[in-house]
């Protein structure tokens, strides 16, 4: 079987299949190829507010409604209700003691709420992958991808700034000829190791093995601690974090009552169980539950869906990530840990970024130029160094729960002042500005400083430090986003319980480059009140791109900013 297309895509995840169909709906030839069939079990299921404003963009521009139903759980279910997901409302931890049950202390419980959206009809969703990713599939299907299963690539030749891709299907030999070849393949991608990119993971410092699974009948927290003072929303309907002296535990519940979950382990955690605690997963699983007896009682008479996972190192890192015909999709490049939910956020706006990267070739060599390869492999080494920083400072910071909470609010100042920016600024180029602070001249040093004084209190040995240090370590975060503060975060009259708050955003307008007035005017968007947007026109296949039809500018800026002139300057990103 001989193939040849413009662009071959190696695995079919949500990011393959959605970068394929924006290509196709561009008008490119593109083959998708995976090794396995959809629908398939994968994990990554917790999206967030900048994962779900990828998605809108990526909707109005190219003309794919289904991208802007699927960014918000109210929208999905009118819209989508085949596609199973669940609420989330925002980010729950709570810090847990080995052989003590969950201590209610009131507002002085260790427990930290922030929310992502103001209501359940605006919220961001987990995604049940298997659901979701087939969907993506049919979606590119359907946009004239053409789409081979069951493939089992064997080796690639690049040259000449084009490739050979060689394999078997159905019992055959296939090759396909492409003009560019893009690794959506995951973890230890089919490309790199074709292109023999080496490890780049020595320059990284979070390190953690991972167990999972998912459950039926994992009982809520708010059952099992009534008492618990109310929060933004409800704990449960969240991604809730169980953060504990080993490493911290993820438990996302979808809406059919299922829930993924897993442990993240740091190697002295694990080493804590035994030399070869690893070996038998479904043992160390247990032996977690007893160690935490709050855990033990939520996870205690829930079942495996399937037998539960290990993998020794979930983190993995590459030096290089696109060159002359070529490029590999964030998790194909490196994954640091599902803490902070990083990985779908940023696939996405690889996709986005990558489409931009054809939309500008589509009349010309019909393929990324050098000089925006170079750009999209700066982004993501600058953006792993910056996500691997906040992360490897979060578990240093699993030294004591005031630690990790204010070190979340580094997270959290990030995420939320780049959301608020992206939604009122827009513009075409937004979806180059750098993931979690990176080129912002305030937020981006801070992850590396924030990282080393965490280490400096802690020995590097899980110590919590004096109060004194954890208390000036508390106020210099304070200080170092306040600058982009526009969320109200690190405010200790808040208890840990932070809700969407519209008034201080309106208070903190400055921080924005706005006047009070020029903010309220753009509420209304802001809070999911703007008109719903207007698609572009899908394309036929075969048609070059760049017509100025073909992309109805005016309705991306409308989509939440009403118009174009709404548009504002973004303070500090570049
Ligand atoms: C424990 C854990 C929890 C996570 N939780 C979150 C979270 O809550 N939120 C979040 O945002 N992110 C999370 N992530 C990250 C998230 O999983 C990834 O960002 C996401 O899966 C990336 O999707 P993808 O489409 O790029 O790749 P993948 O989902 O990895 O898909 C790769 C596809 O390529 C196929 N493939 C592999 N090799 C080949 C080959 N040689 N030839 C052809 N096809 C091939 C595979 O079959 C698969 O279909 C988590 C990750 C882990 C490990």
């Amino acid at each position: 079987m001989k193939r040849s297309c413009e662009v071959a895509i190696v695995g079919s995840g949500f990011a393959g299949s959605l970068l394929a169909r924006v290509l196709a709906v561009q008008g490119y030839d593109v083959m998708l190829l995976e090794r396995g069939t959809h629908p398939r079990f994968a994990i990554g299921e917790s999206t967030t507010p900048l994962a779900n404003l990828s998605l809108e963009r990526l909707a109005v521009r190219y003309g794919l409604p289904d991208c802007y139903q699927l960014a918000t759980h109210g929208r999905w279910m009118t819209h989508h209700p085949e596609v199973q997901r669940g609420l989330k409302r925002g980010f729950t931890y709570y810090r847990h003691h080995p052989g003590e049950r969950f201590a209610e202390r009131g507002l002085d419980s260790e427990r930290l709420l922030v929310a992502a959206s103001p209501e359940d009809a605006l919220s961001d969703t987990h995604w049940v992958r298997a659901d979701v990713d087939h969907h993506f599939v049919r979606q590119a299907v359907a946009a004239g991808v053409e789409y081979l299963d069951r493939t089992e690539l064997t080796s690639a030749e690049l040259e000449g700034g084009s490739a050979r891709l060689y394999g078997r299907r159905d019992g055959g030999a296939l090759e396909v000829e492409a003009g560019f070849v893009i690794d959506a393949s995951g973890p230890g991608g089919f490309l790199a190791r074709q292109l023999g990119i080496p490890s780049g993971l020595e320059r990284t410092h979070t390190r953690a093995a991972l167990m999972y699974s998912h459950f039926d009948d994992v009982r809520l927290m708010r059952d099992e601690v009534p008492t618990l003072p109310e929060g933004p929303y409800p704990d449960d309907w969240a991604a809730v974090h169980h953060l504990i002296d080993e490493g911290w535990m993820y438990s996302l519940r979808f809406d059919h009552g299922t829930t993924s979950a897993g442990f993240l382990l740091t190697p002295r955690g694990l080493a804590s169980f035994g030399a070869h605690a690893g070996a038998e997963p479904a043992l160390l699983w247990r032996a977690l539950l007893e160690r935490y007896p709050t855990i033990g009682r939520l996870f205690g008479g829930a079942r495996a869906t399937m037998p539960i996972g290990f993998v020794p190192t979930v983190q993995h890192r590459l030096t290089r990530a696109a060159g002359a015909g070529w490029a590999l999709m964030p998790h194909a490049y490196a994954f640091v840990d599902p803490l902070f939910s990083t990985g779908i956020a940023w696939g996405l706006r690889a996709v986005e970024r990558l489409a931009l990267a054809f939309e500008d070739t589509a009349r010309g060599s019909r393929k990324p130029d050098e000089a925006t390869l170079a750009r999209y492999d700066a982004a993501l080494s600058a953006e792993g160094d910056q996500i691997d920083l906040v992360v490897a400072g979060a578990y240093e910071a699993l030294a004591h729960f005031d630690l990790f909470a204010a070190q979340a609010m580094l997270y959290f100042a990030s995420v939320s002042f780049a959301e608020v920016s992206q939604r009122l600024g827009g513009g075409d180029d937004v979806a180059w500005n750098g993931f979690l602070g990176v080129g912002d001249p305030v937020l981006a040093p801070v992850a590396r400083e924030s990282f080393e004084r965490l280490r400096r209190i802690t020995g590097a040995t899980g110590a919590p430090g004096t109060a004194a240090e954890r208390m000036a370590f508390v106020e210099w975060i304070g200080r170092a986003i306040a600058p982009r503060n526009v969320a109200g975060l690190a405010d200790p009259a808040r208890h840990h319980l932070y809700p969407v708050d519209f008034d201080v955003l309106m208070e903190r307008h400055a921080l924005l480059g706005l006047s009070r007035a020029a903010l309220l005017e753009r509420l209304p968007a802001l809070r999911g009140l703007g008109p719903e947007p207007t698609f572009a026109e899908p394309r036929a296949r075969g048609v070059g791109a760049s017509d100025s039809a073909r992309l109805d500018r005016k309705s991306l800026a409308g989509m939440r900013t009403g118009d174009e002139s709404a548009r504002m300057p973004t303070p500090g990103l570049s």
